[in-house]
């Protein structure tokens, strides 16, 4: 069998093919990123990500990229109105940080970290047998052939690797579409939740004193085939039809069109081929969940590789890469789809638009929407407890260590398992020590109420590097235990 030339390929660097190509530096691997275009794209589809993304690139050390950005803290569920601030750590995500802006501090920071990133190389088929993935490429010197132990299709809805793979994408054809438009030289009545009108529905995000990304559905507009956008005078004349407001002297940069067509992928791993973001989920575009789904993708599926990579992935790890976010991206399909009918539905759906409407009267129904779309209570199955915590993210807490203060998100910077001993017993850094050189032991306590809220109950944690609790111990446990999460999460202890 011919050598690797890396460890991993993944294919499209979009928001998440980068992001898991640095998580899987973290991670000690080697991984070369093929994409198609030549240059990085400066358009901008997603203009947000959501809470939990925000507390990902935090876990990190990312967000000081960003350059400082505001929150968005009155959001909607399919146009109801909610305050994101009424859950913990909820907003309705970062505002109007352009995905160009993320794509490229991504870039930046994986090949800050060695990610071989080739620009201009398509992948157009493959061949996988037990030991690696064959990998046939065009690349700017003509065709050639790259072999790794593993493929990743991070190439978007139409993913090339899902097709070649053989993988279905069942789910739902499109019943709508809805066009787009940045303009410059306009101005509008801003309706970043979106309004409804009676021809259909209007989005307006103001982008600049006078420049707007306006969103439209045309009640009636049966969605057509390709990609082929609408022309400026088509955006114009509609747009007048359904607000009364003339935009047609505006100059456009970019028009595009989007449909509803919700598929996900029935296997987000076949042998040695995975499938991450767009490649494995479509749905409508509806509170800033599509980028952020993939992101998190990525950083679920970033250390079960390298550990796999490594040799010492304990069994079936690899596999909870799919039994974790299968449902997390079935569930954001289901819930875009019945945002879709309280947003758009006609006057048929108003009795449903009403009476969900008096049922977030409720503060558990309005925090369920909330968290529905924030991502903040993703629960994995981790195994038997009952802590609160258990296979849910670690939120980002102040602590005190022994050497100052420091945050639950910052003990994550380098992509590795974490044991938080919250007690004075002993035996915890004892039952970590073998996994040392995968695993931190930091003996901390919480800095604050919330910290000591959250954490009650709790005498040591075992946190993974994608920032999920794994293992709970409380007061009195057997240091034994916390052995065999270890051993059940990060595999068998190096030898000598
Ligand atoms: C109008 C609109 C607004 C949106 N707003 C938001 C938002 O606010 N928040 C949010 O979270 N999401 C939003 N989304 C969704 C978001 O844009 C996508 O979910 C996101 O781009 C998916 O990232 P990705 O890396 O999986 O795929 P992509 O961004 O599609 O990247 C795939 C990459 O693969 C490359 N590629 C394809 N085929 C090959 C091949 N054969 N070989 C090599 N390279 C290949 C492509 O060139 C591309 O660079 C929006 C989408 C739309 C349409």
């Amino acid at each position: 069998m011919p050598a690797n030339d890396t460890d991993v390929i993944i294919a499209g660097a979009g928001p998440v093919g980068l992001m898991l190509a640095a998580e899987l530096r973290l991670g000690g691997v080697r991984v070369v990123v093929l994409e198609r275009s030549t240059d990085p794209t400066d358009q901008t589809r997603a203009l947000g990500f959501t809470s939990r993304t925000i507390e990902v690139f935090d876990q990190r050390g990312l967000l000081p990229r960003f350059g400082g950005f505001g929150t968005i803290p009155i959001g909607h569920f399919g146009g109801l109105t909610l305050d994101y601030r009424e859950v913990p750590g909820g907003s309705y995500g970062a505002a109007g940080v352009p995905q160009s802006l993320t794509s490229s501090i991504l870039d930046e920071w994986g090949t800050e970290l060695g990610a071989d990133i080739r620009r201009g190389w398509t992948v157009t088929g493959f061949d996988a047998d037990v030991d690696g993935v064959s990998v046939a490429v065009d690349s700017p010197d003509g065709p050639r052939r790259l072999r790794a132990a593993y493929l990743v299709g991070c190439d978007g809805g139409r993913s090339t690797v899902r097709k070649l793979a053989g993988i279905d994408f069942p789910g739902q054809d499109a019943v709508m579409e809805l066009a787009f438009a940045e303009v410059d030289g306009i101005r509008v009545k801003p309706r970043p939740n979106g309004e409804r009108v009676p021809g259909g529905l209007v989005l307006a995000f103001q982008q600049g004193a006078d420049r707007f990304r306006v969103t439209y559905y045309e009640r009636g507009v049966v969605p057509r085939p390709g990609t082929e956008p609408p022309s400026y005078p088509e955006v114009a004349a509609a747009w007048l039809r359904l607000t009364g407001e003339d935009i047609s002297a505006g100059s456009p940069s970019w028009i595009g069109r989007f449909t509803d067509a919700s598929r996900q992928a029935a296997e987000y791993r076949r042998g040695r081929v995975l499938l991450a973001g767009d490649a494995a989920h479509i749905h409508l575009p509806i509170g800033g969940q599509g980028m952020s789904t993939g992101l998190q993708d990525a950083v679920n599926l970033g250390w079960k590789l390298a550990a796999e990579i490594h040799g010492h992935a304990p069994d079936g790890l690899l596999d909870t890469y799919h039994s974790e976010r299968h449902p997390v991206g079935a569930r954001v399909i289901r819930n875009t789809l019945a945002q879709r009918i309280l947003y758009v539905g006609g006057p048929e759906v108003a009795p449903i638009r009403d009476l969900v409407t008096e049922l977030t009267a409720y503060a558990d129904v309005r925090r369920h929407l909330i968290n529905t779309v924030t991502g903040l209570t993703i629960r994995y199955d981790v195994g038997p407890g009952e802590h609160p915590l258990l296979g849910c993210r670690l939120p980002g807490l102040d602590l005190a260590a022994a050497d100052g203060p420091t945050s639950t998100l910052r003990l994550l910077h380098r992509a590795r398992g974490v044991v938080l001993v919250l007690d004075d017993g002993s035996g915890w850094a004892e039952a970590a020590a073998p996994w040392a050189e995968r695993v931190d032991t930091v003996p901390a306590r919480p800095a604050d109420p919330d910290g000591a809220a959250a954490f009650a109950g709790a005498a040591a944690l075992l946190v993974r590097p994608d920032g999920y609790v794994a293992w709970v111990g409380p007061p009195g446990t057997s240091p034994q235990h916390l052995a065999d999460a270890l051993l059940r999460w990060f595999g068998k202890p190096a030898v000598g």
